[in-house]
């Protein structure tokens, strides 16, 4: 590649989008110059490579391809079959699975195709035997309701939300608490781990169709060994929703009981967060689901997005390189240097530390919201996200916690003397913000006291921080 391919192409294409709506080639690259001036540290966001950012922007946009590799509702696909059959063979390849479906548009996406696919197997297709057709329009109209009866009666076992589990998870905002009966289990009070007697407690007396693990907001890992044994114990398919921890797993930092492809019978993954790809959702299966897996579009889906699959394609071949797992086991080095960091400056974290690529600080520790932290940090410079804790007396809006996770701030290269550094900056942000008042006196939950001052400095120190680890280095705008 010459030196300045990339400054090249970038330079190029908002040279051509400028010379239509320059109002957008400029958001864009504000967007740069914001992505390398704030210290990113939400848990979900990453730095995709240039070569995956690219491969997104190309007329494979323009096609429609509906169906699978080599069976298409729509003709002329035989590119988009390169891509997609790369994108699924490197994912087999990276995560040891027998099937891989890359056409989720998204993490959410991926869930429905999951559940989809699990009520089919389990709920539809022993319908359809019975009544001895094949498809559901030949059911009558009396097996027909019965179904959808029995379609509506499931039920899921998943993660409370307070406890770091997702809403997709079966929760009532989400449509799969519309389509599932939920219940949720939660952590340990005292320890907040979870606690696997509990979970098979829960799984006997409420007997789900499908028991789910995988979070937004658990600080360490899950033993999926002892998820199976559960679910198989009550009979239910068991779902792992790995989108947070990709990235870890496709490293190799969590293997054996902690590696959740040999347990699962499906599992879902986003492809943005620790994985490093591009923004989309992705299912790995089994031989025994993948028929109904792959019936994800049109049956869930809209038609898939080849230039996504493309630029999946791309990044799930840069995890195949020992260097992601290099990066796997930084970005974990990084959050346990940043929560080591944090307990020794006296802050609370949510079960004492963290084995994974995020920290729950508790900030009721320092008198604040989860709402006012993120204000507060965010004055700044430093983006976080406020996040429930377990039992949370202030409920998901204002919340008490502040998630933190290392994955963008490790792909800039910062190591754990920065996470220390950057320790030092968060405790002295929430150390000095006090909880503000509302007009009538009371108390807010919203409103906080920072010295601007203190913000500005802390602002520059992140400044600096940055400043040694450019992102996107070989990316110049002029
Ligand atoms: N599953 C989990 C565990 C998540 O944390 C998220 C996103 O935050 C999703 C699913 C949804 O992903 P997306 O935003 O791509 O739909």
């Amino acid at each position: 590649m010459s030196p300045n391919a990339e400054s090249t192409a970038f330079r190029s294409a908002l040279e051509v989008i400028r010379a239509v709506e320059p109002r957008v080639a400029d958001a864009i690259g504000a967007e740069l110059t914001d992505q390398r001036e704030s210290l990113k540290l939400i848990a979900s966001e990453n730095y995709a490579s240039p070569a995956t950012l690219l491969a997104m922007g190309n007329w494979f946009s323009d096609k429609y391809a509906e169906g699978t590799v080599g069976r298409r509702f729509y003709a002329g696909c035989q590119n988009v079959d390169t891509v997609e059959a790369l994108a699924a063979e490197h994912a087999r390849e990276l995560f040891g699975a027998s099937h891989a479906y890359v056409q989720p548009h998204s993490g959410i996406d991926a869930n429905l195709v999951a559940f989809w696919a699990i009520l089919a197997d389990r709920v539809e297709s022993p319908a359809l035997r019975r009544a001895q057709v094949r498809q559901v329009n030949e059911l009558t109209e009396a097996d027909w309701f019965a179904l959808r009866r029995e379609l509506g009666d499931q039920r899921m076992l998943g993660m409370s939300l307070d406890a770091g589990g997702h809403l997709t998870h079966g929760f009532r905002p989400n449509i799969s608490g519309k389509m599932f009966d939920q219940r949720s289990y939660g952590t340990d009070p005292t320890t907040g781990l979870i606690d696997y007697d509990r979970v098979a407690e829960a799984a006997r007396e409420f007997r789900p169709l499908i028991l789910v693990a995988g979070y937004s907001a658990y600080p360490r890992k899950v033993n999926f060994r002892i998820m199976r044994e559960i679910a198989d114990s009550v009979g239910a398919t068991f779902m792992v929703d790995m989108a947070h921890f990709a990235g870890l797993v496709a490293g190799k930092v969590f293997t054996g009981d902690f590696d959740p492809v040999p347990h699962a019978h499906i599992v879902t993954t986003t492809t943005h967060k620790s994985l490093r790809g591009p923004r989309g959702g992705m299912v790995l299966c089994g031989p025994e689901l993948a028929d109904q897996v792959d019936r994800g579009c049109p049956m869930v889906l809209g038609g898939p997005l080849p230039h996504v699959m493309a630029a999946k394609a791309v990044a799930l071949a840069e995890a195949r390189r020992p260097d992601f797992a290099d990066y796997a086991s930084r970005i974990v080095a990084n959050a346990q240097a940043l929560a080591d960091g944090l307990l020794r400056r006296g802050a609370k974290l949510v079960t004492g530390g963290t084995d994974n690529h995020l920290v729950l600080i508790d900030v009721s520790g320092y008198g604040l919201t989860g709402r006012q932290a993120e204000q507060a940090l965010l004055d700044s410079g430093i983006v976080t996200n406020r996040n429930a804790v377990p039992q949370d007396p202030n409920g998901a809006w204002y919340t008490s916690g502040i998630r933190i996770g290392t994955p963008a701030l490790t792909t800039r290269g910062l190591g754990t003397a920065e996470m220390d550094a950057t320790a030092e900056l968060i405790h002295t942000v929430l150390s000095q913000t006090t909880p503000g008042a509302n007009a009538d006196g009371s108390a807010s939950k919203a409103k906080y006291v920072l010295d601007p001052a203190l913000a500005d400095k802390v602002s520059r120190q992140a400044g600096e921080l940055l400043a040694g680890f450019p992102l996107y280095p070989a990316v110049d705008l002029g």
